[in-house]
Formats: structure tokens, C-alpha cells, sequence
């Protein structure tokens, strides 16, 4: 019998305890302000590399999770949970030559955030059935993770949910995928950007008038959020029909990075990964940082059409820095520089404009009659711009991802292409369904007064 290491998971601002992984899990953030990370990534065997092809996306799931938090969970309850996740399918769309897109939008909300939530959501009433809580999930959106959230999260017993979202940064088709559900759910839309709602958050779970309150977080700074996230790197790998030495190039659409440390994860983890191009549209904070090592968050945050990616200081990026050796605290500043050289040759960053991002839309559309939102349409733009900078690397394999349906991006579509993008089953009729939500001020201590009393 093969024993699976014990992985601990320690805070990316090293003051706080070693932890399991259902306690960073249940906990969110640690009790130092950092955020929880893996202190060893084991990585796969050839064998089990070798029989991904042919296997389901809920079979490579079990297989890189179990890995990961393995002795933390019974295989037989992680293996059902991993096929009651991930039910529905994952296209590799090959587009031209050696470039590929990955669609990430056949969940239930129509977004990449379905593969976290689904999975967190599931760990979490895993552990707190088998214990007997009750948990209240508090977490920020700027859009596409509320929904995922709620939905991931809807109907499960002894878990209460509170989603935050900046009241003018979210489309019709998200909120109402948040705020028509009911039941365990409750959606308050607050007059700010999605930052000042991350700060809220932040502030909640710091706030000793709070500690009576079994709150966790199920944002993207959830340990249990990140780790599914590397699966899907390991199921384009496995689709592309090449061996474990053809390295395989990743262009991620970021914003609060979680996407892009899945594919850090996915690396540690013995994926074949030749480069991770960081696209960002223009809060390109973090390949600024990548090129001059000085890094300057963007406050505010500039306002693009990948409105999920309008994020001006990535919660993520304390973890990137932690496994570059660094140390970034959580208000942005580094205490300790991470190894620049060795991020370099592992990720290249890309900002793509507004103006570009529809050229792009229209572009793949008349040439490929592929339809790309947004956020799909600047990974895409970026694993373009890095090809042509690196001619090089052109023989790699190369995939872009695509993380949110057209469809819950009409407007933007129908104008660039002139056609409407088809709905995808979860979403019709969404528009018609009855909201219910609540408003606040940009103000804490409202917010506080609000969950005492929840
Ligand atoms: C959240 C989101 C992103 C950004 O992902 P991060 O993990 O925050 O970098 C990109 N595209 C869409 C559609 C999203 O919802």
C-alpha cells in the first residue's frame, strides 16, 4: 500500500499555524491575514498520467485531488463527490495548428468558477456533516464567483450563504443567477467596486465581534477553491493526445488569479507545462510586476469589458509570490522578493485593451466562426501576442481558455458579430425569474450590524 503524504498547509504570512486541509478549508483565510497554501505539491506517476486519455473529467479530478488531500477524506466519499461535481462536459476545441481553446462554460452558472465551487462547496458539507456544524459562507463577487457560489451551495443543509457584489459591476444575467435562487442564499449589492466588497470580507473575518459566527470564505482565496481548479490543466493536457514530454503552452485570462494558480498547482503536480501567459485586460498590475519586480497595485481598478478581470490587487497573489520563495503580505506590500528569474521562466504576462479584446471577437468569429466572450477573447488575444513574440515556441501545443458561455454577454456579441450567441440550457429563461436581494453602503460597520444579526 502506497501512503499518502499528510500535506500541511501553512499561511502565506507565515504567522500562523500549520493546518489540515479541512481546516484551511473551513477557516478561509488564516488567522495571521495570509492565505493558506500547500507546503508540498506531490506529483503524479507516469502510470497515472498515462491513463488520462482515456478517462472521464471526474476520474482525473479524483486522481489529482486524492494526491493532494488524500488522507484527509475517504477515497470512496471523495470519488462520489468528485462525479456529483463534475457532471457535465469540458470541449477541447482545436482551432488552427497547434492552438486550442478549452471551454470552460458548460456548468451550471455558464462560468469557469463552476469547477471550484462545486467541488469546495461539496468538501465543505462533507466535513461539517461528518462533525456536525454549521457553517455561514460570506464572500465577495465582482460577477461570475457569486453565482457559481450560490448555485454550488443551494439547498445543502446546515450551510447559510452571504454573497457581496459591487451594485454597478455586474451584468443582468449574473445577478439574477445569484439573487432568483431563495432558500440558503442571501445576495446584498453594495454601492462600491469589487475591491472595497473584498475588503469588507477581509474585515469580517478579522473582526472579533464576529468570532461567535462559524463564518468561512468561498472566494478565491479558498484552498478548497484552488485546488480543483488544477484539474482542468491536466484534462486539456490529457485531450491533446501528446505524451508527458510535450510541453504545453496555458494562456489564462486573470484577474484574481486563482485560474492561473490552478495551472501553478497543476506544474508542481508533474504537468508537462511549457509556459503560463498571464492575460490581464488593462490592470495589467501584475506583468508590470513580472517585467520590473517593482509591484503597484491599481486603485481604483480600471473599468474593461472582461468585467470579472477588473481586479486592481489579485488575492492570489500573495500564493504566487509564497511559491516563488517570496513573501507579500495582505496589503500588497512584499517583505520579502520572490526568485524573479525562476517566475519569469515559468510565466510571461500580457495586458490586452478593450479595442483589441473586440477585434479579437470579431476576428476569431469571421475566420474561425468561433464565438469568444470577453474574457475567452483576451486569453486568446494574449496566447497570440505571446506566439508572435516567442516564434520559438511555436511548435508547442498551446491552449487558451475560454471561462465564461458568450451568452451571458449578449449585448457585447450581438454587437461585434451581429448574431446572437445561443443560451445554453442553465441559463434560459433566467431573465424572467423573480429577484430578491438586499442593498447597502460601502460602510463596515452596517455590514457588521447585518451578520450579528443573521
Ligand atoms: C473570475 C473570472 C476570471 C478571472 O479568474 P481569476 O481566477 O480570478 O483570475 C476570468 N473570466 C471569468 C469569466 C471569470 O468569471
Amino acid at each position: 500500500m502506497i501512503i499518502v503524504p499528510y500535506i500541511k498547509y501553512y499561511s502565506t504570512n507565515h504567522k500562523s499555524e500549520e493546518v489540515s486541509f479541512r481546516e484551511a478549508l473551513l477557516k478561509g483565510l488564516a488567522p495571521d491575514g495570509g492565505l493558506y497554501m500547500p507546503s508540498s505539491f506531490p506529483t503524479l506517476n507516469s502510470e497515472e498520467m498515462e491513463r488520462m486519455p482515456e478517462q472521464e473529467y471526474s476520474d482525473i479530478a479524483f486522481t489529482v485531488l486524492e494526491k493532494i488531500i488524500g488522507n484527509d477524506i475517504g477515497k470512496e466519499d471523495l470519488k462520489s463527490i468528485c462525479n456529483d461535481a463534475y457532471d457535465f462536459e469540458v470541449p477541447l476545441e482545436n482551432v488552427t495548428g497547434r492552438m486550442n481553446i478549452l471551454r470552460l462554460d458548460r456548468g451550471p452558472t455558464a462560468s469557469f468558477k463552476d469547477f471550484a465551487a462545486r467541488m469546495m462547496s461539496r468538501l465543505m458539507h462533507y466535513y461539517i456533516s461528518r462533525d456536525n456544524h454549521r457553517l455561514t459562507i460570506l464572500t465577495a463577487t465582482s460577477g461570475d464567483t457569486g453565482s457559481a457560489v450560490a448555485n454550488a451551495f443551494y439547498g445543502l443543509s446546515n450551510i447559510n450563504v452571504v454573497i457581496l457584489f459591487p451594485l454597478d459591476e455586474v451584468s443582468l444575467i449574473q445577478r439574477k443567477q445569484m439573487t432568483t435562487l431563495g432558500k440558503n442564499i442571501t445576495v446584498i449589492g453594495i454601492d462600491c467596486k469589487f475591491d472595497d466588497c473584498q475588503q469588507l470580507v477581509k474585515t469580517a473575518f478579522r473582526d472579533p465581534l464576529l468570532n461567535h459566527l462559524p463564518l468561512s470564505s468561498a472566494n478565491s482565496i479558498n484552498t478548497g477553491r484552488l485546488l480543483p481548479q488544477s484539474v482542468y490543466y491536466f484534462f486539456a493536457w490529457s485531450r491533446l493526445g501528446k505524451g508527458i514530454h510535450d510541453k504545453v503552452i496555458f494562456s489564462v485570462p486573470s484577474g484574481n488569479f486563482g485560474n492561473l494558480m490552478g495551472g501553478l498547482i497543476a506544474k508542481k503536480m508533474g504537468l508537462p507545462v511549457k509556459r503560463l501567459v498571464i492575460s490581464t485586460n488593462a490592470n495589467n498590475e501584475v506583468p508590470q510586476f513580472l517585467k520590473t519586480g517593482v509591484y503597484r497595485s491599481i486603485n481604483p481598478s480600471i473599468n474593461c469589458i472582461s468585467s470579472a478581470m477588473n481586479v486592481g490587487h489579485p488575492s492570489n497573489l500573495s500564493r504566487i509570490v509564497a511559491l516563488y520563495n517570496g513573501i507579500m503580505n495582505e496589503k500588497g506590500e512584499i517583505i520579502r522578493q520572490p526568485d524573479l528569474l525562476r517566475m519569469r521562466e515559468d510565466l510571461a504576462g500580457i495586458s490586452v485593451s478593450d479595442e483589441d479584446t473586440k477585434k479579437t471577437i470579431e476576428e476569431t468569429y469571421s475566420r474561425y466562426r468561433i464565438v469568444l466572450e470577453p474574457h475567452g477573447a483576451v486569453a486568446w488575444r494574449g496566447l497570440e501576442e505571446y506566439l508572435k513574440l516567442h516564434k520559438e515556441e511555436a511548435g508547442n501545443l498551446s491552449v487558451s481558455l475560454e471561462t465564461a458561455h458568450p451568452a451571458k454577454f449578449p449585448d457585447e456579441i450581438k454587437q461585434i458579430i451581429g448574431t446572437d450567441p445561443v443560451l445554453p440550457e442553465s441559463l434560459s429563461g433566467i431573465t424572467d425569474k423573480e429577484e430578491s436581494y438586499l442593498t447597502l453602503e460601502n460602510n463596515y460597520e452596517k455590514l457588521r450590524d447585518l451578520l450579528k444579526n443573521y
